[in-house]
């Protein structure tokens, strides 16, 4: 497969486009925990997770001990779990008889309600999927998590939904030749020596010394976070320092520290696309809030996409980095999905564009701050182009409640129109409103997850401006405005009349038009006018004219969706 999930082959060319085009120059809320939903009245809100990672073949031993709030008097718990085979099912400590089958453990749990429960697996398999094992060319072997969409549960008894979010700890055992990289916090990294053996590890499993020497390594998430994000990587992995980033703007006090980890042939290529990473988390703790987690790691990886936003530790493709292809743009969209899709989750997938597009869409907004504002202007068009010839647009809404293979929602619609929307939501606010509300809605879904009317929510409260007509157009049908317009000069008015067509293909849309008018001696003036949601329409430009203008320029500042063809 080719799907770049973070940077979609026709997004990396917008970026280098407007390269080309211009050089280079709180804790949680109680709230925003009770917003995600685990099953059936069962709520996962941590897993401990201890894994033994072999000397060479695919076959990984588990232990994985989830803590499980039930609000409910369920008295089932359905785990997702492909192929693996459970050794046994403690709850509370206690062994229960479980239903195995394909894809689920089926565990009943004791009586009981809005209580807390303990429940321990034990697995052990050769992963085929999620976890990725490989040995390369050279003979290294190397595992690394790579879960989306719903892929953890190749590897990971979990409850794997994007609304059921939870902290988790990894207890990882592994040749001491590789290097093991989490989520969250490094605990220890402890060597466990001959003379130890038999070595016991956190969940009373046994490591056993006739391997090679073998390390155990321990990571903390303390934020929760989507099964989707909960990866490690064991790789003989180089470690570089990228410093202290956003100092004073971290949730964890203090500052954030950055690092790349990758092949030690690939060392020469940094810092490369990472030399502006400082200045992206700068740049975005500023522009929303302080940093959400401990640390933020770069990875290269055997991620399938072109980058995968892990909490803390975003993963990159291996190629890019063999190839010098990871661009900044990449990286600049991963680092956002920190706040955008980690911290808030979309609760289910058909509100990925509120991940994909807030990560297409900041990091325009870093090319934005990093290029100024005809770089930025030039990645808009060349996102409205593609857009615009995309069949996806024209078949479904973004918000797609429709499609159920997730991989399909990689589309124009979640990245490009989604960035789009928040494009235009700003134009529509203003910067202070738009800003001030994507804030709020950060903070009150942040540890959390949110729905598409969550952010409308936020940004009506912000703008004091009923949103609904403008989510319905854009957001939940398909489409882009067509419009076909022509302009004639009326001497005896001094006035413009632009007659304005939308097409067929879709209900006509309502949104601000901005003109710009040139006369013959090249002096330019503007103008805003309001269209309304109708086939055809006349509107006189509340500009005096002394003459008839050169020329009228649609949308010079490129903050409307549409194609235009003139009459
Ligand atoms: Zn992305």
């Amino acid at each position: 497969m080719r799907i770049a999930r973070c940077a979609p082959a026709a997004l990396r060319a917008t970026v280098l486009a407007a390269v080309v085009a211009a050089p280079f120059a709180a804790p949680a809320s109680l709230a925003a925990q009770e917003s995600s939903h685990g099953r059936n009245g069962l709520d996962v809100t941590n897993y401990a997770l201890t894994l033994d990672l072999p000397d060479t073949g695919a076959t990984i031993r588990g232990r994985a001990v989830l803590t499980i709030a039930r609000s409910s008097h369920a008295d089932t718990l359905r785990l997702d779990l492909i192929a693996l085979h459970v050794d046994s099912v403690l709850v509370n400590d206690r062994a229960t008889t479980f239903v195995r089958d394909d894809t689920s453990i089926r565990i009943p749990l004791p009586a009981g309600g809005n209580d807390t429960l303990a429940v321990a697996v034990r697995y052990a398999g050769a992963p085929s999927d999620g976890l990725i094992i490989r040995t390369d060319s050279t003979g290294r072997w190397t595992a690394f998590g790579d879960n989306w969409p719903q892929r953890a549960r190749y590897w990971i008894p979990s409850i794997d939904e994007p609304g059921d979010k939870a902290t988790v700890t990894w207890t990882v055992v592994a040749p001491s030749n590789r290097r093991v990289v989490a989520n969250g916090e490094l605990l220890e990294e402890t060597p466990l020596t001959d003379s130890a053996a038999p070595v016991a590890m956190a969940g009373g499993m046994t490591a056993t010394t006739e391997r090679a020497p073998r390390t155990l390594t321990r990571w903390r998430e303390s934020r929760p976070i989507p099964p989707y994000l909960m990866v490690i990587a064991a790789a003989p992995l180089a470690y570089y320092d990228l410093g202290r980033s956003a100092c004073g703007r971290s949730d964890f006090g203090g500052c954030v520290r950055q690092s790349v980890y990758v092949l030690p042939e690939d060392l020469p290529f940094l810092p490369g696309p990472f030399a502006q990473a400082d200045d992206i988390v700068n740049w975005f703790s500023r522009l929303v809030a302080p940093f959400p987690y401990e640390k933020l790691a770069h990875l290269q990886s055997l991620t399938r996409f072109g980058g995968m936003e892990n909490a803390t530790a975003i993963f990159y493709n291996n190629e890019s980095f063999r190839r010098r292809t990871l661009s900044v743009g990449t990286v600049a969209h991963e680092t956002a999905h920190q706040w955008f899709g980690d911290a808030v989750t979309e609760e289910t997938f058909a509100d990925l564009w509120l991940s994909e597009g807030f990560a297409t869409y900041w990091a325009m907004l870093w090319t934005q701050h990093a290029q100024g504002d005809s770089a930025f202007r030039a990645g808009m068009a060349a996102m409205r182009r593609e857009i615009i010839a995309s069949p996806v647009t024209v078949a479904r809404a973004v918000r797609d409640t429709v499609e159920t293979d997730y991989l399909k929602l990689l589309n124009s619609n979640s990245y490009q129109k989604g960035g789009w929307v928040l494009h235009m939501l700003r134009a529509e606010l203003g910067d202070s409103a738009f800003f001030r509300g994507v804030r709020a809605y950060y903070l009150a879904h942040r540890n959390g997850n949110a729905r598409t009317d969550d952010l409308r929510a936020a940004l009506e409260h912000a703008s004091g401006k009923p949103l609904g007509w403008f989510f319905d157009q854009w957001v939940k049908r398909p489409g882009f405005a067509e419009l076909t317009t022509s302009w004639r000069y009326e001497p005896a008015t001094h006035r413009v009349i632009l007659e304005i067509d939308q097409g067929s293909r879709f209900p006509p849309y309502r949104f601000p038009l901005t003109v710009q008018v040139r006369d013959a001696a090249g002096r330019s003036s503007r103008t805003t006018v309001q269209v309304r949601p109708e086939r055809s329409q006349h509107i006189t430009l509340p500009l005096r004219l002394d003459a008839a203008p050169a020329s009228l320029r649609l949308d010079p500042d490129v903050t409307l969706l549409a194609s235009f063809t003139e009459r």
